[in-house]
């Protein structure tokens, strides 16, 4: 393994470099093979495992044929921790995964963000010492991985725990002006470690104290963000952790980690700039603004009558219609709704009812959430029209059923320009002929804003557990 082919750059190439640099390069095609697949459901289950095969891959070449820069191979003993450790998180990651619960899948998310800003923090901290002094390029490296590493871990923590309720919304006035403040310290600190002539080790302690810096702006910046901009504060941190993890590729000079990162990086940042447009804000609008959260009172002057129908007139409704559309949001995921949706949708489709669903972007609680969801249960990926697509339908669809989606159909982000959702597009469920909304009480939605579609006299609610009330509707058009 130690045979030189030939030099390149000055750079002898053993056999054993050789194979190392081919599998990263394998490794690399492999994750822009699965990111390709992963962008279509159907296909997203098998576009995982080849970029997981492809990480697999540059991991084991690096155990096997890695030298440090006197020759060296990685120590026995330290392979021996390597595999100890990726062997437990392994499990972890292997017993987690398969017991969340789908709905708990945002969570679970947040928490991988973390854990990919952890580790670029961590690799970053122990290498900063050993960088040579003046070396700006190696030391810029390190300072970024560390920040937005940081940044990126203590934020996606607040964000788990606001997606799983454990945190609130916390917005003061001041905060604009702290953040702004941490902001601006951590980035001029930044600046003087990168500069420097001094030695890094003379220097920890600052990097302990920038550290420090970048974990508080990391809560303070997220901590402000209200309900409804959560799902483009989950794509920007999962972004920042694709940077991060980039540049501690880049301390490692390590391709494998740098290509990684940086498709993780980018795939988030589109991600992001797609939210934002599907709710019509501006990335810095969501960062500076708070939007959502317990304010809205709703249209006042709306007459707050509630009609309910009945399921034997919700299921003659249903199969007397020529289209139907579905509207999924949140509540179907609580309720594990999707495979009863379907059968729905088959037993309306077996009538000759045309019935078809709108996605709204942000349906549910993290991108994509609604496809996933639905393709789990088989629902065809042609039956699933985008937002703007549906809208275009909704006014000759006889009825809407709106199961557990509440402020992705809400109208006060058209007519309410009060609102905090205002501007924000939506699925136009009111200029369909009628509307039922399933939903287990007039409880608001995920931004804590009251919704006036309720009591519309084009609306209707079938009131209970969305797979309950699916299942008794099901029943009731199998016994017209
Ligand atoms: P919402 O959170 O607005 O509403 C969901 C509704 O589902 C609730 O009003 C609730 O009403 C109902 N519900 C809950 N459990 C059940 C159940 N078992 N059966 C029937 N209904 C149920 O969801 P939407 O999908 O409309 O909107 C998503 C919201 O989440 C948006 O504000 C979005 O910005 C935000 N968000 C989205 C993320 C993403 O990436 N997609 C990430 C983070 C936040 P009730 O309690 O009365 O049953």
């Amino acid at each position: 393994m130690n045979k030189v082919l030939g030099t390149l750059n000055g750079i002898d190439f053993t056999i054993g470099l050789t194979i190392l640099e081919l599998s990263y390069l394998i490794a690399a095609l492999l994750f822009v093979y699965g990111l390709k697949l992963l962008s279509h459901p159907e296909t997203a289950r098998r576009g995982n495992l080849w970029a997981a095969i492809g990480m697999g891959l540059a991991m084991i070449t690096t155990l096997l044929f890695h030298k440090n820069s006197n020759g060296e191979g990685i120590a026995l003993m330290n392979v021996w921790v390597i595999i100890l450790f990726v062997g437990v998180g392994s499990v972890i990651g292997w017993i987690v995964a398969r017991k969340v619960k789908m709905t708990a899948m945002p969570q679970l998310v947040s928490l991988y963000n973390a854990s990919g800003g952890a580790a670029s923090m961590l690799v970053a901290l122990l290498e900063y010492p050993n960088a040579v002094a003046g070396d700006v390029a190696s030391i810029l490296v390190t300072i970024l991985g560390l920040v937005i590493g940081a940044i990126a871990f203590s934020g996606s923590v607040i964000a788990y725990g606001k997606l799983d309720g454990k945190v609130g919304d916390i917005m003061k006035p001041f905060m604009t002006y702290l953040n702004l403040f941490l902001l601006i310290i951590t980035i001029a600190l930044s600046v003087y470690l990168i500069t420097s002539s001094r030695p890094p080790t003379e220097l920890v302690w600052l990097l302990y104290i920038l550290t420090a810096l970048a974990l508080i702006y990391g809560i303070m910046f997220v901590m402000p963000i209200g309900g409804a901009d959560m799902p483009v504060v989950i794509s920007l941190l999962n972004a920042l952790t694709g940077v991060a993890a980039a540049m501690a590729g880049f301390i490692y000079n390590n391709q494998a980690m740098i290509l990684g990162g940086i498709l993780v990086g980018a795939a988030g940042m589109i991600l992001t700039i797609l939210m934002c447009n599907a709710m019509n804000r501006s990335l810095l609008n969501v960062i500076v603004g708070s939007f959502g959260g317990s304010s809205g009172e709703g249209a006042t002057g709306v007459d707050q009558t509630v009609r309910e129908i009945l399921l034997s007139d919700a299921a003659v409704l249903l199969s007397y219609s020529q289209k139907v559309y579905i509207v999924p949001g949140y509540g179907l995921a609580v309720a594990q709704a999707q495979h009863l949706c379907h059968e729905l949708d088959i037993l309306l489709t077996d009538k000759g009812v045309e019935v078809k669903y709108a996605i709204h972007p942000v349906a549910g609680r993290m991108p994509g959430h609604m496809n996933v969801l639905l393709a789990e249960a088989d629902v065809p990926y042609e039956k699933l029209m985008e937002m703007d697509d549906a809208n275009e339908e909704m006014s000759n669809t006889d009825v809407v059923i709106v199961v557990g989606a509440n402020d992705v159909v809400n109208p006060a982000a058209e007519d309410d320009p009060g609102s905090p959702i205002y501007g924000m597009p939506i699925i136009k469920v009111l200029e369909a002929k009628n509307i039922i909304v399933m939903k287990r009480s007039m409880a608001t939605g995920y931004a804590a804003i009251p919704n006036n579609l309720f009591y519309h006299p084009k609306n209707r609610m079938l009131f209970g557990d969305a797979k309950a009330t699916l299942q008794k509707l099901v029943a009731e058009i199998k016994s017209l």
